[in-house]
């Protein structure tokens, strides 16, 4: 990575730089956040779409890095969210159509696309209580699946989204456009095996394990007497012993047909939808 990109801050105020070359540096940089090893040095990752941007910076992510397609200039969102990186510092690229496509991998592309700080909450500083649900997932790898999953946990109420063991990057360009912008509004946390059931024995949650041989119908668990924590198992292997050991409740969901098990974002929605129930209602009518 070249050092134009790595470290970002005042001295980048009230810059825009024009770019048409594929081989410009910068563009070579943000390219390369297709790769983990890259987004982990950088701790940054892009996000594309407009709307997307707009909602990140006013959930008050980091942009280090605006580029926009020059067709776009001018139009009075663009330009906003363009004088909005300014102001915090960051560096605002307009592109050729061309260095657009090669960005995003796409023909098509978004006209608009974030480089923004990668965040993390700890999970010392999870402290589960009252009706809070979070979603604890067992070495998920499939980058669609984790995505979908955080737009599902966003949208059933969760408090966020605890990664246990390794992981899948949630700052894939993959995961990030299956999270359709609830990435920015779910926390994210990641942990060991051990640490996180060092964590459980001492948060006063009840943690319901999902499992193909788990012995209780999920319909049937009391989810409103303390802060939940759903435990969801890896894609091949499902929950291994140590973590389906640690649960209070070991929960099925019952099946029939011929496939052994649901898919996992499939089921964790599942058992949001089930765990939260009492607490989602549909908007009042006028
Ligand atoms: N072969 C794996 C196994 O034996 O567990 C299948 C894993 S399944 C694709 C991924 C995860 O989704 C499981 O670990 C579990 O957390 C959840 N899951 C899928 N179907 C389920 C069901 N019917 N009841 C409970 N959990 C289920």
């Amino acid at each position: 990575m070249t050092d134009d990109y790595r470290h970002e801050g005042a001295r980048r105020v009230g810059q825009v730089k024009e770019i048409t070359s594929l081989a410009n540096p910068i563009i070579k940089d943000i390219k390369a956040l297709t790769l983990k090893k890259a987004r982990d040095e950088t701790k940054s990752f892009m996000a594309e779409g407009l709307k997307l941007v707009i909602d990140a910076l006013d959930l008050g992510w980091t942009i280090r890095t605006l580029v926009y397609a020059k067709a776009a200039k001018g139009k009075p969102m663009v330009e906003k969210v363009a004088a909005r990186t300014i102001a915090s510092g960051g560096l605002v690229l307009e592109v050729s159509e061309k260095v657009m496509s090669s960005i995003t991998r796409r023909e098509n592309p978004q006209m608009v696309a974030g480089i923004f700080e990668q965040r993390w909450a700890a999970l010392k500083e999870v402290r589960p209580s009252g009706t809070e649900t979070w979603v604890a997932l067992d070495r998920v790898r499939d980058p669609g699946n984790l995505g979908t999953i955080i737009r599902t946990a966003d949208a059933a109420g969760a408090s966020g989204v605890i990664l246990v063991g390794d992981c899948t990057d949630p700052f894939s360009l993959e995961t990030v456009r299956a999270t359709m912008g609830s990435l920015f509004a779910v926390p994210l946390v990641k942990t060991t095996p051990a640490d996180f059931l060092r964590w459980k024995k001492d948060c006063g949650v009840r943690l319901v394990a999902t499992h193909l041989a788990g012995a209780v119908d999920y319909r049937t668990i009391d989810y409103r007497s303390k802060p939940v924590v759903l435990m969801m198992g890896n894609e091949q292997s499902g929950l291994p012993d140590d973590l389906a050991a640690a649960a209070d409740s070991l929960a099925r969901i019952p099946q029939t047909g011929r496939a052994d098990s649901l898919n996992l974002a499939v089921a964790t929605g599942v058992m949001l939808f089930e765990v939260r129930r009492h607490l989602l209602v549909l908007d009042k009518p006028q």
